[in-house]
């Protein structure tokens, strides 16, 4: 016998077992709408134009493979930093920015949530919202890291329950984290307004609350970079100090290089000096260094103003076949089933649609139409193309009815 025998089989992964029955599946009607990973209109993985001409830079440069520092790729570091405030922001000039480049948006939010736990008092929680990417519960938990919901989603309005954030957050223990998304709220599409944000940022600094900002999405919300870095900056530029995880994994398309980084903006020079050398000391057990691939493409990317713009057009368009066929699967939708209020999927943003559909109904949208999905009645958008609209909004009905 094993001296494993009694290692328990663990479930699936509540996201990524989704693509592993939809591989299974044989139904050639079949559709996967479980994970958030953009997809052109014949459904197939894009890889961006400027992508491939930073290859080609990078290439041709005949780099070596040598290890990156531990904070990794300095070039990486600065672009990563101006994509998020702004190039030239006085906390850049300043140098009040810890970076270290880490394992895109979710190895960076664990190097940040070990930050808190080895940093922050003991007994720190952190508040995320009811619902959240289900991976954040899992991150903070595997760092002891104690965590609470706040409510966030109204089902009654399929809009924010902001009343019930505001009050949850003023209840919470002065010095907690609040984990915010940056845009584009995954698995609702339901953000703040600006003036919420303002009011969320102000309810952090008279409640010594610290922001820590998940930033998987920035492009995918409005399709402007700039425009989706509101929230972040808006707290910045009202003083507070916040933490941020990024990702290019969306925005890039970079998903299996790991491009990422853990920031800490902080009020002094001191301080980001300090934090920054802890980041590196957490790092350097978990693995070492960041890789260097995907890092390289992303710093060519933003720190070259011809392949910026190229990026910025590229990144409307991935936004905007999202949004045009938001607005075919509400036309479908209303179409078939026109007594019920399908507004609701044009008024959410980003890469997903939050439906409303049960965990019974999503069985049945899988197991009788193929379609596969989260449970939480999450579908993205990103996986659907115009000639499956009408299947889609069928199975819907069907499902609901
Ligand atoms: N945060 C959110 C809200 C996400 O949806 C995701 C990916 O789905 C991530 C972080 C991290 O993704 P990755 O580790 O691929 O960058």
């Amino acid at each position: 016998a094993s001296r494993f025998a009694d290692v328990a089989q663990a479930p699936p992964d509540p996201i990524l077992g989704v693509s592993e029955a939809f591989k299974r599946c044989t139904d050639p009607k079949k559709l996967n709408l479980g994970v958030g990973a953009y997809r052109d209109e014949n459904l197939k993985p894009m890889v961006l134009d400027v992508v491939r001409k930073a290859e080609a830079k990078i290439f041709a440069a005949n780099k070596d493979h040598e290890y990156l520092p531990i904070e990794g790729l300095d070039t990486f570091r600065k672009a990563t930093i101006d994509l998020l405030l702004g190039a030239g922001h006085p906390a850049i000039k300043d140098d009040r920015v810890a970076v270290i480049q880490s394992l895109s948006g979710t190895g960076s939010l664990r190097v940040g949530a070990a930050f808190i736990a080895r940093f922050l008092p003991k007994g720190t929680t952190v508040y995320i919202s009811n619902p959240t990417w289900g991976n954040h519960r899992n991150i903070f938990a595997d760092e002891n890291v104690e965590w609470k919901y706040y409510r966030y989603f109204d089902a009654d309005t399929v809009g924010l329950d902001f009343k019930g954030m505001v009050e949850d957050l003023k209840a919470a223990p002065a010095g907690s984290v609040v984990l915010l998304h940056g845009c584009a709220h995954n698995p609702t599409g339901v953000d703040p307004t600006a003036d919420q944000w303002a009011a969320i940022a102000d309810l952090c600094k008279e409640r010594n609350l610290l922001p820590f900002f998940d930033v998987a999405y920035q492009g995918f919300a409005t399709g402007d970079l700039d425009k989706d870095a509101f929230a972040p900056r808006l707290f910045v530029d009202k003083g507070l100090e916040v933490m941020v995880a990024q990702s290019y994994s969306k925005n890039l398309g970079l998903y299996g290089e790991r491009v990422g980084a853990m920031s800490i903006v902080t009020s002094d020079k001191d301080a980001a000096t300090r934090c920054l050398s802890q980041l590196k000391r957490l790092a350097r057990p978990l693995y070492s260094n960041p890789p260097t691939h995907g890092a390289r493409i992303a710093a060519e990317i933003v720190n070259d103003q011809e392949l910026f713009t190229e990026w910025k057009a590229e990144m409307m368009g991935m936004a905007g076949r999202i949004a045009r066929v938001r607005g075919e699967l509400q036309a479908a939708l209303e179409a078939k089933y026109p007594s019920k209020d399908w507004s609701f999927v044009t008024r959410q943003i980003g890469m997903f649609s939050f439906t409303g559909l049960t965990p019974a109904q999503v069985d049945n949208m899988t197991n009788k139409h193929a379609i596969y999905m989260t449970r939480d009645g999450r579908i993205s958008l990103a996986g659907l193309n115009s000639a499956k609209v009408d299947y889609l909004a069928e199975a819907m009905i069907d499902s609901v009815r």
